[in-house]
């Protein structure tokens, strides 16, 4: 139904940058390991995501459109091992009920490419992958329109995006243009250099690499020396399993282990990944996924700041 879709999308889809987040994990989903994005007027305008994953078959893409037909998730027993970003099943049935949607797709082995537009499949031209095209965002409703900021604002929202999931996946190359102008562009790399092409020169000269595991815990990635930090409130990039997020408790236990061995208050740069058993955490607590909730919250803080405070006391000594 159109009106439920439209409000579970006011969830989904709140902004440009949640819309490139949902196509792009949905990129990735597919295996895709060149993926570009082509935005105009902050994403506003046009969203254009074009990929060289697995596509979808021709038969299916009626039913990738439909809310929840599509899920990635079966049963409870998978939901607690997540290994594919999108689950919900929402995404595309919720972009499209507040913006025009095209998707252009090919498997590896149809004869030519497949588009769907307004439900209706056409045959098309094009390679291996897909190419979801937005355009018009919220044109259908207004008001959600108007809570829109500046085409800069919303450009840098979706840009910090790409840039999150570039630095978790530094095997896939990325490109990112605004009104016809290339703004980024990575390929496929090392994730030493993913990280310092990223976050800059200076992070990438006062490092230390990080990697640390006890019992289903594993820390790793790369931690700022301050001298490093531009104290940007957005250098920091913590994954959990992959994902980005930005969690109260973890954020915490770095900043403590910063401030315990270094006594400064300076806003550290870092990225940083925690991998464990998808068992000992909750990623669906909330549709932007950028908030967890670990089963054993304590161990988890006590383990990442020894971790942190043992790589960052190794330098002081
Ligand atoms: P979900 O990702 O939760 O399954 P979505 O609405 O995001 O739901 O996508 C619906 C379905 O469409 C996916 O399950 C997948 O089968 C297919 N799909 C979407 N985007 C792509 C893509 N870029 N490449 C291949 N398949 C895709
Ligand atoms: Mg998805």
């Amino acid at each position: 139904d159109h009106l439920i879709s439209q409000i579970a999308a006011g969830e989904v889809v709140e902004r440009p940058s949640a819309v490139v987040k949902e196509l792009l994990e949905n990129a990735l989903d597919a295996g895709a390991t060149n993926i570009t994005v082509r935005l105009e007027e902050g994403g506003v305008k046009r969203i254009a995501i074009i990929d060289n994953g697995r596509g979808i078959p021709a038969d299916q893409l009626p039913l990738a459109m439909q809310r929840h037909a599509t899920s990635k998730i079966s049963s409870l027993e998978e939901l607690e091992n997540v290994a594919t970003l999108g689950f919900r099943g929402e995404a595309l049935a919720s972009i499209s009920s507040v913006a025009v949607l095209s998707l252009t797709t090919r498997t590896a082995d149809a004869p030519h490419a497949w588009q769907i537009e307004n439900g209706k499949v056409t045959p098309a031209s094009g390679a291996q992958g897909t190419t979801v095209d937005v355009q018009d965002l919220y044109y259908n409703t207004p008001a959600r329109r108007k809570f829109l900021k500046s085409e800069q604002t919303e450009f840098g929202h979706c840009a910090e995006v790409v840039r999150r999931i570039a630095l978790a996946r530094p095997d896939v190359s990325f490109s990112l243009s605004h009104n016809g102008k290339i703004v980024d562009h990575w390929n496929i790399s090392a994730i030493d250099k993913r990280s310092a092409t990223i976050l800059g020169e200076g992070f990438a000269a006062a490092r230390l690499p990080i990697d640390e595991s006890a019992g289903p815990l594993r820390l790793h990635g790369f931690i700022g020396l301050p001298t490093a930090s531009k104290g940007r409130a957005d250098s920091q990039y913590f994954y959990v399993n992959g994902r980005f997020v930005r969690d109260k408790l973890l954020t915490h236990a770095v900043r403590a282990a910063y401030q315990d061995v270094l006594h400064g208050d300076r806003y550290p740069s870092y990225v940083i990944a925690l991998d464990l058993d998808p068992a000992l955490v909750d990623v669906n607590v909330h549709p932007s996924k950028i908030e967890v909730r670990f089963r054993d919250s304590r161990a988890v803080h006590q383990f990442v700041f020894h971790a942190v405070n043992r790589a960052l006391a190794q330098t002081s000594a």
